[in-house]
């Protein structure tokens, strides 16, 4: 998992805060070219992420994943990174809807107050 950069834009030399573990790096680049690996443990709707942290714990990465594929007769690599993105957006999905449900109830109990 990324750290997600956010900092000051229009400037020479910008200093980018990751939005999850609030790591901060000095550089002349924009948010969209700094990388780092990102300590931080996942947001509850990022499925794709917490499947990759559950396989992980069972000694299961991409590599060893591509490797057990290679012995069964794959050729082609997983697309992991793919399968991570799709699930993260699914939970995004779910999150806005509880997110619209939540705020339907805040409303209800105003109503009836
Ligand atoms: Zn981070």
């Amino acid at each position: 998992m990324r750290c997600e950069f956010i900092g000051d834009a229009g400037k020479t030399w910008r200093d980018v805060t990751c939005a999850r573990c609030g790591r901060r790096v000095r550089s002349p680049h924009s948010t969209a070219k700094v990388y780092a690996t990102c300590p931080a443990w996942p947001r509850w709707w990022e499925l794709g992420h917490w499947a990759e942290f559950a396989l992980a714990v069972l000694g299961i990465n991409q590599d060893r994943w591509n490797w057990i594929r290679f012995r069964l007769g794959f050729t082609t690599p997983c697309g992991c990174d793919g399968k991570i993105v799709k699930l993260n957006e699914s939970g995004g999905w779910l999150r806005d809807r509880l997110d619209v449900i939540g705020r339907l109830f805040a409303v209800c109990r105003l109503g009836t107050r």
